[in-house]
């Protein structure tokens, strides 16, 4: 299956290379209307505590019918039963059901997809929490090339982690996942137009999103300093140095600083008033943001 889905999904980035941009554009509305048309529906069946894939109650468990909604770990619900909800629907499937229901407690900040905190050689590296449960996706280029020593994982796969009251349920040296072969197709035409090509996950953003370098600035000038530091989105830094042969005054930083709060906006955001001073502001990922699970002490070839 391997080879064919990867040489379809190759054919599939050329293809959309080739469409004019309004075609493509169209394409993108269109599949962003479909988005938004199931996360309504998802929504008005998760506010009722159902799950819109199967209608039945979130905490329910029925080993005949095999469903994402199990990963709200239902009572029953053991880890060898995800095999069969993996076997069921593909790592884009999963990961976009687990990124909307963790968007439902807070926004962006319960998935950490940042590639800055994971350790940047993973292809894809992503953190998820909702509530007491924490799921994590993990596949570096071995793992997506198979591991050829090993018979049981030489196809395409990523491996899963889940925690309960940050407890482990499923290792990542569990399970090695086959991806599906629409998975491998979508993987390839990104690997083949990196940049042009991404996967989107509409409603279900995360950290990666939010923090980019087109959004330092805007959140620079929006972010208010008011609420519980623990539970921020961003720690905004500001480092303010001296031009050179002058200095700043401390009178006018404080001045800065009081306005600041008066205003209930960020230092960054006033500190280009301060005179005789260069400044440099770094914007990073608040203590609020879920953690990357490390996906460490394994053994080779996992
Ligand atoms: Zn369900
Ligand atoms: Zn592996």
């Amino acid at each position: 299956m391997t080879e064919a889905a990867k040489s379809k999904g190759r054919y599939f980035a050329k293809f959309l290379d080739a469409l004019p941009e309004d075609v493509r554009a169209h394409g993108n509305d269109e599949s962003f209307r479909a988005s938004k048309a199931e996360y309504q529906r998802f929504l008005e069946f998760f506010n009722k505590g159902h799950c819109y894939l199967c209608a039945k109650p979130l905490i329910s468990f029925s080993k005949k019918t095999p469903c994402l909604h199990w990963l709200l770990k239902p009572k029953g619900f053991n880890k060898k039963d995800f095999r069969t909800v993996a076997h069921r629907y593909g790592f884009f499937q999963i990961q976009s059901f687990l990124r909307w229901v963790a968007n439902q407690e807070n926004f962006a900040k319960n998935i950490n997809d940042l590639t800055c905190e994971g350790n940047g050689v993973k292809l894809f590296e992503v953190t998820i929490k909702y509530k007491n449960l924490e799921w994590a996706f993990s596949c570096a280029e071995s793992d997506y090339q198979g591991h050829s020593t090993s018979q049981h994982a030489k196809h395409p796969h990523y491996h899963f982690q889940m925690r309960i009251d940050r407890r482990p349920f499923i290792n990542y040296s569990d399970f090695h996942i086959p991806f599906s072969e629409m998975d491998v197709i979508n993987i390839e035409a990104m690997r083949a137009l990196p940049g042009k090509i991404k996967q989107r996950f509409s409603f279900g953003e995360g950290m990666g999103d939010v923090l980019s370098e087109d959004t330092v600035e805007h959140i620079i000038k929006t972010a208010v300093s008011a609420g519980a530091y623990d539970e921020a989105h961003f720690k905004i830094d500001s480092i303010v140095i001296a031009k050179e042969g002058e200095t700043i005054n401390g009178d006018d930083l404080y001045e800065i600083i009081q306005e600041a709060k008066e205003k209930n906006v960020t230092v960054a955001s006033l500190l280009n008033r301060l005179p005789n001073a260069q400044t440099q502001v770094i914007v990073s990922p608040g203590p609020g943001v879920v953690q990357q699970a490390p996906r460490s002490g394994r053994k080779k070839d996992t």
